[in-house]
C-alpha cells in the first residue's frame, strides 16, 4: 500500500479525531497534489461524524466557524489551517432546513460523488491507503480533467465547475476530456449566473497558469461569457502574425510571460479595441486609448480590485509606446510611466517578440539600461529635482511660472542639457533668461 506523506498539521488533526473515534481522510486537492510530487498548499480532512462530534473532537485547536452551517470548521494548527468538513452527499440540503433534525449522511462515498473531477475526488488515510472511486489516480497519470458522472449535469448544477476545469487546464497542462469539454462549450452561457466576484477569482487563476495560452484559445467562447470584451476579437483577423487571427495574438505570448496579472491581463487585452478602431487595413488609430477604455469596464464588471484594474489599463495605453535606449528617451518614459509599469510594458514587448521566434536582445538592453540609470538616482522626477519650488520662487518666479520653470528645468536634466546641482540649475535658468 502506497505511503503518502501528510504534513504535521493534518495529521494532529486527523489523531484528534481518531482519539475520538472518528474516521477521517485528507480529500480532494492536497491528495491530487501529493500524488502530482507537489506539496499541498492547504489540507482539506473529511469526517465520518456530525459537525457537533467533530467540534467536540477538535476542542483542543482553535477553531474557526465560519462554514460550521455547512458541516465545516477549520482547525488552526501552528497558525496553519485544517479545514475539516463532515462528510456530507446531497441529502445535507435538505436536511440543513430542519436544524433539529440535522443527520449528516456520513458517508465517504457520498462526499466524493459530490465533487467535480476524477482528480479531486480522491481520499486517502494512512491505515486504508488511497481511496479511488472514479480512477483519478489514472486520470492523474495520463493529465486528464474529467467530470464525475454526466458533465452536462454536473455543469448544470455549478457553472462555476466550468471555469474550474479550465483553471485546472492552465494550471497543470491537463486536457479536458472530451465529453467534459463539449459540455464546457455547450453550458459556457450558464456562467452568467455565477458572481463575478468567483468568477474573477478563477479567471485570475487562469490567466496566471504556465498552460494558460492553449486553454484560452480553444475555449475563447467561455471566456467571453465573463469577458464580453474579447467577443468581437475572436472572428477578427488583421496582420500575417499568427496566421492573421486577433485572438491567438492576443494569447499566444501569455505563454513567454511572467506571473503578473496586471501584465498578462494587459496582453490579452491590449488589442481588444483594434476591431472596434480599424479604418482600412492595418490601420488602427488611438486603439491603445480606446482599449484602455474598454478594459477598465471589462474589469470594472469583474469586479477586480481597482488598483489592478488601473495598472492593466495604464499597460494596455502604452503597449506601443517603449522608448529608445538611450538615456534621455529612458527618463522621459520613467517621468510618464514611473519605473514599474516600464518595465511590466518591457516585459510584455518581450513575450509578444518571443512568441513570434523574435530576437529580444535589443529589450534586454533597454531594460537594463532603465535599471542602471534608476539604481545610479538619475532624476526623472520633480521630487529627485535639485531644486524645489520655494528655490524658484526665491528667483523672482510667481504663480504658474513656477511650476513650468520646475518642468523646463526637469526636461534640461533629463535631456543631458544640465547637471541635477543646485548650482548648475541656477546658472541654466540665469543663461536662458
Ligand atoms: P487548489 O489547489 O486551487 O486549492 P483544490 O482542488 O484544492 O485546488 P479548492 O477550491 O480548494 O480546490 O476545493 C477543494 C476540493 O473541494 C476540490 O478538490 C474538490 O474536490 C471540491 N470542490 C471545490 N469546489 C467544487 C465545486 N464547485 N464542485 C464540486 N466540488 C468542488
Ligand atoms: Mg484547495
Amino acid at each position: 500500500m502506497e505511503k503518502l506523506w501528510i504534513a504535521d498539521e493534518a495529521a494532529a488533526v486527523m489523531d484528534a479525531l481518531s482519539r475520538a473515534g472518528i474516521r477521517s481522510w485528507v480529500v480532494g486537492g492536497c491528495v491530487r497534489d501529493m500524488l502530482r510530487g507537489k506539496t499541498p498548499h492547504d489540507w482539506d480532512i473529511a469526517a465520518a461524524a456530525a459537525p457537533q462530534e467533530m467540534e467536540t473532537a477538535l476542542s483542543a485547536f482553535r477553531l474557526l466557524e465560519t462554514g460550521i452551517r455547512h458541516g465545516t470548521v477549520t482547525a488552526l494548527v501552528n497558525g496553519s489551517p485544517v479545514e475539516v468538513t463532515a462528510c456530507r452527499g446531497e441529502g445535507e440540503y435538505r436536511d440543513m432546513r430542519h436544524p433539529e433534525s440535522v443527520t449528516f449522511h456520513c458517508s465517504l462515498e457520498e462526499d466524493l460523488a459530490r465533487r467535480d473531477f476524477t482528480m479531486n475526488a480522491l481520499a486517502y488515510r494512512p491505515s486504508d491507503g488511497l481511496i479511488d472511486l472514479y480512477d483519478g489516480v489514472r486520470d492523474i497519470e495520463t493529465g486528464v480533467i474529467r467530470c464525475i458522472r454526466r458533465p452536462e449535469d454536473r455543469f448544470r448544477e455549478d457553472a462555476l465547475r466550468i471555469l474550474r476545469a479550465l483553471r485546472f487546464s492552465a494550471q497543470l497542462g491537463y486536457r479536458i476530456e472530451e465529453e467534459t469539454g463539449a459540455a464546457i462549450h455547450a453550458l459556457a452561457g450558464n456562467l452568467r449566473v455565477i458572481s463575478a466576484e468567483r468568477c474573477a477569482a478563477e479567471f485570475c487563476k487562469l490567466i496566471l497558469g504556465a498552460y494558460a495560452a492553449e486553454v484560452l484559445q480553444e475555449y475563447g467562447d467561455v471566456i467571453a461569457v465573463i469577458l464580453p470584451v474579447i467577443a468581437p476579437m475572436r472572428g477578427f483577423y488583421h496582420r500575417e502574425e499568427h496566421g492573421g487571427a486577433l485572438w491567438r495574438h492576443s494569447v499566444v505570448p501569455l505563454a513567454f510571460a511572467p506571473e503578473n496579472l496586471a501584465v498578462r491581463l494587459a496582453l490579452v487585452l491590449r488589442d481588444c479595441a483594434k476591431p472596434v478602431t480599424q479604418l482600412c487595413g492595418d490601420d488602427y488609430p488611438g486603439h491603445a486609448e480606446r482599449g484602455a477604455e474598454l478594459v477598465r469596464e471589462a474589469l470594472r464588471r469583474l469586479k477586480l480590485p481597482s488598483a489592478l484594474i488601473g495598472r492593466t489599463a495604464e499597460l494596455v495605453r502604452f503597449h506601443s509606446a517603449l522608448p529608445d535606449a538611450n538615456r534621455s528617451a529612458i527618463l522621459r518614459a520613467l517621468n510618464v510611466l514611473g519605473e514599474e509599469t516600464l518595465l511590466e510594458l518591457m516585459d510584455m514587448r518581450e513575450a509578444d517578440r518571443l512568441s513570434h521566434g523574435e530576437d529580444t536582445a535589443d529589450i534586454a538592453r533597454l531594460r537594463e539600461k532603465t535599471k542602471e540609470l534608476t539604481a545610479c538616482g538619475a532624476c526623472w522626477q520633480l521630487s529627485q529635482l535639485a531644486v524645489s519650488g520655494d528655490d524658484v520662487k526665491a528667483l523672482g518666479y510667481s504663480g504658474r511660472e513656477i511650476g513650468q520653470t520646475l518642468q523646463r528645468l526637469l526636461d534640461a536634466v533629463m535631456d543631458g542639457r544640465c547637471e541635477n546641482t543646485h548650482a548648475a540649475l541656477e546658472a541654466w535658468l540665469s543663461t536662458k533668461n
